[in-house]
């Protein structure tokens, strides 16, 4: 087994792991100031005549803004459908709501020198909608999900889609009152944005989510927050003010693709997991894969085992012996080294069995294989492939060697009496047939037949004896 386990054996030094981390909030938290530096750049450098005041541009930018906000909106229901995440809900409205109060501040554009308010202030009423109801999204985390029964009705969807419009009739209501001029209309719309959106951040670091996709959203609402300073501090078409519009355009591609990331993996803004935590259970998986292939490896072995041995004796079955002798004669045929075979057989073992009965008939054929195993080297094998009929393949062998083998066998057998159950001893004999690969017969047949014929003389010519022509 190859399997590399680098990722769970490697463990830094905890002071480095402290550090490191430490330095991954700290770039969290740099992240999400970062416009304060442009902001304030501009805040103190801006030339207040420098304008860009380019219709098309701006309507350009707004479709642009309008087509990507509703490919958002439909990705983020789709995540919803997906996991009932009441956040999501409240995020498919925030970013509904955003697009369909939005879309009047582009097609309005023209209207800037008609009516700048009509203008202006769906600017801000959109910021401010998408904000309050991320914030309430952001109450809801953690909530058990949506019954999925609920989930595709369309009622509700369409009812806060008539309320957003309603809300566009309300800001072109405002924009041709008096009021419309009123400094405060527009601050208090773009300072509740702001308002919500540091809400947002402060529920977040007081409940201390920090999932990897919740970081992304706290990224996301601090660039929200910080587009509505520049919206208060710019004026229209001024830098500022086209600098407060990148900044929410980068705020809603960084929210967008966590809700993309989200859509490609659980779908859910909880239960997405940090690169950690994906480590950790990459390397618990794979500790689990090694453990259950080595459980696999050692049954498969004890299988193995088990298919080839005899369950009696523990000698090797004769479905191995075959495949054994196989093997030899090819390797007898490659190096031209001498291969023999002796064919064994308990000399009236059926009187054993008739006077001491069956169990210690099979206490005989266990000890009869390990005396076996001790008169043999280890690369000569026995198989048992009858009831009291053995085998055993002599590697190197010629056929003088196998019978003197089996002569040393048969008179190992003979002078030590079996001690096995209740006494008396028994004296057992063995009667043997032996071959020898090539001088025999050149194929595994005939090696076999030979040695087996040879064993029957050695019957007929009265036992206890080894006959190797
Ligand atoms: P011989 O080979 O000398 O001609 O006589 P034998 O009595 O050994 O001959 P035979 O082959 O007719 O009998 C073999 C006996 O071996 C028959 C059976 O009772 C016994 N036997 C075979 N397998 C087992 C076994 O697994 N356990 C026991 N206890 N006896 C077995
Ligand atoms: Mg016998
Ligand atoms: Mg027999």
């Amino acid at each position: 087994m190859h399997m590399s386990t680098n990722i769970a054996v490697y463990e830094p030094p905890t002071a480095l792991q402290l550090i490191t981390q430490a330095y991954a909030s700290l770039l969290r938290i740099a992240f999400a100031l970062m416009p304060v530096l442009l902001i304030a750049y501009l805040y103190f450098y801006q030339d207040p005549t420098l304008r860009f005041e380019n219709h098309l541009f701006h309507e350009i930018a707004i479709a642009v803004a309008t087509l990507e906000g509703l490919f958002v909106t439909y990705v983020t229901w789709r995540c919803y459908q997906s996991s009932g995440e009441p956040l999501l809900r409240w995020m498919t409205l925030g970013f509904m709501g955003f697009v369909l109060i939005y879309a009047p501040h582009g097609a309005f554009t023209e209207m800037a020198h008609h009516n700048i308010w009509l203008f202006l202030l769906y600017g801000p009423a959109s910021r401010l909608a998408m904000s309050i109801l991320l914030f309430v999204g952001l109450l809801s985390y953690s909530w058990p999900p949506d019954d999925i029964a609920k989930r595709p009705n369309v009622r509700p969807w369409l009812t806060w889609a008539g309320l957003f419009l309603m809300v566009n009739l309300v800001i072109a209501w405002v924009a041709y009152s008096a009021y419309a001029g009123h400094p405060a209309v527009r601050l208090s719309m773009e300072g509740g944005a702001l308002v919500f959106c540091a809400l947002n951040v402060a529920v977040m670091l007081s409940r201390q989510i920090h999932s990897p996709l919740m970081t992304i959203f706290g990224i996301s609402v601090t660039w929200f927050a910080l587009s509505s300073l520049a919206f208060m501090l710019g004026g229209p078409w001024n830098h500022m003010w086209w600098l407060a519009h990148a900044i929410f355009a980068g705020g809603f591609f960084l929210l967008s693709y966590g809700v993309v990331q989200a859509f490609r993996t659980t779908r859910s803004f909880s239960t997405i997991y940090s690169q950690e935590e994906l480590m950790a259970r990459l390397a618990e998986a794979m500790a689990g894969t090694q453990s259950a292939l080595q459980e696999v490896q050692r049954s498969n072995q004890m299988l193995e085992r088990l298919a080839a041995t005899d369950p009696l004796t523990g000698a090797g079955n004769r479905r191995q012996f075959i495949e054994r002798i196989g093997t030899e004669i090819a390797r007898a045929k490659r190096s031209g080294a001498p291969l023999s075979l002796l064919s064994l057989d308990l000399d009236h073992f059926k009187e054993v069995n008739d006077s001491r009965g069956h169990i210690v008939g099979d206490e005989v054929l266990c000890e009869f294989v390990r005396k076996c195993l001790e008169a043999i080297r280890p690369y000569d094998s026995v198989a048992r492939v009858g009831g009291e009929e053995f085998m055993v393949l002599l590697p190197g062998a010629t056929l003088d060697a196998a019978c003197a083998v089996g002569d040393r066998l048969r008179l190992a057998i003979e002078r030590n009496a079996f001690e096995v159950g209740s006494r008396p001893s028994i004296d057992v004999t063995i009667s043997i047939g032996v071959s020898e690969f090539g001088r025999d017969g050149d194929t595994l047949d005939a090696f076999l037949r030979v040695a087996d014929q040879r064993l029957y003389r050695a019957k007929d010519q009265g036992r206890n004896c080894v006959i190797a022509a």
